[in-house]
């Protein structure tokens, strides 16, 4: 026996508790995984709240992420004892999630936990923090140099923007964070950003064209915000759009495409392929100190996982919320 979350849906009204569940119970998979940590991401707040149509089938384990350790396997990469990451690939909205104490998946969506972290490090980055490394990853590839400019970083205080805040700066950019926690200037700035701007400067409609600004824009927040962004971006400029906790609109025009030749990545953690996973966690394993992931972390139980998910939606969280499932 094993303690899940389950996500119970009857006549549209939507549920969620603590339940004791039987091995038999879990879905299909060729590696069962003892979970150590999962994480609470903007989506399994979206999946637990049922703000959004984002859980397929019911009853369900939320949780988009685990950390844990192989206890069985038939797949050819895994063996029992394997140290495990899982991000994505529809877990914790189609497949049962990490907020379990146990969880079975397919070997093929699993990755090796990086030598540089233990497992509750791994989720303190989260799929959060390997989505900032997708997207930090889309804007070097672009050929984005720390000498180009400065990088501009929406959602500042979230899970995505804190550790897109630390990532770049490891890497030598000049970030600016826009956050609607002003209060929260010495935590950005202790995560590597130079300036702190108000997000209410760049989230009402603006003109599709406006003074040039960022060399490189990672955005977790989409809308206006976005719109913003593409308007201020520099010549063969480049931005990572990840979110949408603004809003899932995009009010812009081809403007800064055509005439300034902006580039605009859309970056997905789902269905990414192993190669860019393995590229986005190694950025993270070498430039993510110990004290940065601490400076982020707020640990929770999986009890307290239904109460600060209506928090996260509210844009009151700080940083990363790991879930210690045992
Ligand atoms: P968090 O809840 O940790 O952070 C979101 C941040 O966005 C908030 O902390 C807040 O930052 C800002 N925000 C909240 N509400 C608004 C608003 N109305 N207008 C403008 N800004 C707002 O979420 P995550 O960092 O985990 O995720 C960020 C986004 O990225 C989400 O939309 C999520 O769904 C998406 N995402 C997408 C992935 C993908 O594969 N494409 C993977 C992971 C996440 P502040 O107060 O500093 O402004």
């Amino acid at each position: 026996m094993f303690n899940a979350l389950l996500i119970y849906k009857s006549e549209e009204q939507q549920s969620v508790a603590i339940s004791s569940q039987e091995q038999q119970a879990l879905p299909e998979g060729d590696v069962l995984v003892r979970v150590d940590y999962s994480t609470i991401n903007y989506k399994d707040a979206l999946a637990i709240t049922g703000a959004a149509p984002v859980v397929r089938s019911f009853p369900m384990v939320p949780g988009i992420d685990l950390a844990g350790v192989v206890e069985e396997s038939s797949h050819s990469r895994w063996q029992a004892g394997d140290k495990v990451v899982l991000n994505g690939w529809g877990v914790g909205e189609a497949h049962w999630g990490g907020l379990s104490q146990y969880a079975r998946l397919k070997g093929d969506w699993l990755v090796p936990l990086p030598e540089a972290f233990d497992s509750r490090q791994a989720m303190i980055i989260g799929t959060a923090g390997y989505t900032a490394g997708l997207c930090v990853n889309a804007l070097v590839d672009h050929g984005v140099s720390p000498e180009d400019g400065e990088i501009l970083v929406t959602g500042a205080s979230g899970g995505v923007g804190s550790i897109a805040i630390a990532l770049l700066a490891a890497a030598g950019y000049q970030v600016v964070a826009s956050t609607g926690k002003v209060a929260e200037t010495e935590y950005l700035h202790a995560l590597g950003a130079s300036e702190i701007i108000d997000r209410a400067t760049l989230s009402a409609s603006g003109k599709p064209m406006q003074r040039e600004r960022w060399a490189g824009v990672v955005d977790a927040v989409g809308g206006h915000t976005l719109a913003n962004a593409c308007a201020q971006t520099r010549y063969r400029g480049a931005l990572a759009a990840c979110g949408l906790a603004e809003s899932m609109d995009f009010p812009t025009s081809v403007a800064p495409f055509i005439l300034r030749g902006v580039t605009l990545y859309g970056i997905d953690s789902v269905m990414a392929p192993l190669a860019p996973r393995e590229r986005a966690w190694a950025r993270l394993a070498r430039d993510l100190k110990a004290q940065t992931l601490e400076s982020v972390a707020t640990d929770i139980t999986l009890a307290q996982a239904p109460d600060v998910a209506a928090d996260v939606l509210a844009g009151k969280i700080k940083g990363r919320l790991v879930v210690d499932v045992n």
